[in-house]
């Protein structure tokens, strides 16, 4: 689905991501983890375009995205996002937070929109919260609205970044569960996160990046099990 080459970026003359090569198939879920200030959040940012890049290709199903006359609000609407810290509209009820890229960017009638948005909470178990404001939810289960805002578009590829770690980690379980099922239901997902017991659990491939470079990637279970280059062994030991 998704195909990244050459990757480069610098914030003015720190390079942070140094020529990133990933490819990431249909219904395939990879996990991006490394230390803080590797550069995982930066490569997500690249890739929904909000970063521009300084150098590589990027494309989306073929179409080359990375290509500065691309139209970046129709290829933004092809994913699906959710960062660390929830960013739900505060003044909008759930569900208007939920359907609004449906009817704003994709032009969704409202009942429609409406629809679609009760049925994924109702599959969160937060159809009862519909009409509140995101302010009466936990952190938990805004972030589960954050994800069903995020699939409302169908998204070809869900990008999430962090999004348990600014949780309660009591609230962290309900969250990690839905993603597991989406991964379980063949969504594609390419997530950055510091769960390793989650990324080796649900992830089909993980990334270890440090500095800006891949450093080395593989099966969860063998990269967990077996990893070869010291960098991630020593990532790796400061979680075990
Ligand atoms: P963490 O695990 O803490 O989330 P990360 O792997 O996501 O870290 P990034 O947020 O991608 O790391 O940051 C990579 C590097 O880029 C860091 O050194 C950071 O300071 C720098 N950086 C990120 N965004 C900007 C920005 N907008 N301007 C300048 N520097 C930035
Ligand atoms: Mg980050």
């Amino acid at each position: 689905v998704l195909e990244l080459t050459g990757i480069r970026k610098s914030f003015g003359a720190t390079p942070v991501l140094r020529g990133i090569d990933l490819e990431l198939a249909e219904h395939e879920v990879v996990a991006l983890i490394g230390p803080s200030g590797s550069g995982k959040s930066t490569l997500l940012r690249t890739i929904n375009l909000l970063e521009p890049i300084d150098d590589g290709r990027i494309l989306l199903r073929g179409e080359d995205i990375s290509d500065p006359r691309v139209a970046v609000d129709r290829v933004r609407a092809r994913f699906g996002v959710v960062f660390q810290h929830f960013n739900l509209f505060p003044h909008l009820s759930v569900l208007d937070n939920v359907t609004l890229a449906a009817r704003k960017v994709h032009r969704v009638p409202r009942a429609r929109a409406e629809e679609r948005g009760l049925e994924l909470l109702d599959r969160i178990g937060l159809a009862e919260k519909a009409r509140e404001h995101p302010d009466r939810l936990s952190g938990g289960q805004q972030q589960r609205v954050a994800i069903a805002r995020a699939l409302h578009t169908d998204p070809e590829v869900l990008l999430l970044d962090e999004i348990t770690s600014a949780l309660d980690p009591l609230l962290v379980g309900d969250v990690l569960e839905l993603v597991r099922e989406l991964a379980a239901e063949g969504t594609t997902i390419l997530m950055a996160t510091h769960e390793m017991a989650f990324a080796r659990d649900v992830a089909h491939r993980v990334v270890f990046l440090d500095g800006g470079v891949i450093v080395e990637q593989g099966p969860a279970a063998a990269l967990f099990a077996n990893p070869r280059e010291p960098a991630t062994r020593e990532y790796l030991r400061r979680f075990s």
